[in-house]
């Protein structure tokens, strides 16, 4: 059974990369803050991008076969919006949790 780990948002991406380890998808997170909210892969996929926001959220996923695929858990990490980038202070403790539902 494969654990993995998606980037999700508010938002409906087609196209997700799909993460083995919570430290490769923080860093793409660290990476993503220091990118402007209206610059990729920031800029939402919506018609008020401009001043819409990104509120990445981290999911761990069992990945079977057939969906859906069981949430083992989530945390929320950081908001992206045009004033800049807010950390959630409480994201090690909130991952360490697993819930097995939103
Ligand atoms: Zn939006």
């Amino acid at each position: 059974m494969a654990r993995i780990i998606l980037i999700q948002d508010g938002h409906c991406e087609l196209q997700q990369t799909e993460y083995t380890s919570f430290d490769d998808a923080l860093e793409e997170l660290r990476r993503r803050a220091l990118i402007l909210s209206t610059d990729p892969p920031n800029r939402a996929p919506c018609t008020g991008w401009r001043k819409c926001s990104r509120s990445y959220t981290l999911c761990e996923f069992e990945k079977t076969q057939t969906p859906p695929w069981k949430l083992w858990r989530y945390a929320k990490i950081v908001d992206v919006d045009p004033t800049g980038a807010t950390w959630n202070p409480n994201y090690e403790r909130d991952w360490a949790q697993e819930r097995s539902a939103w």
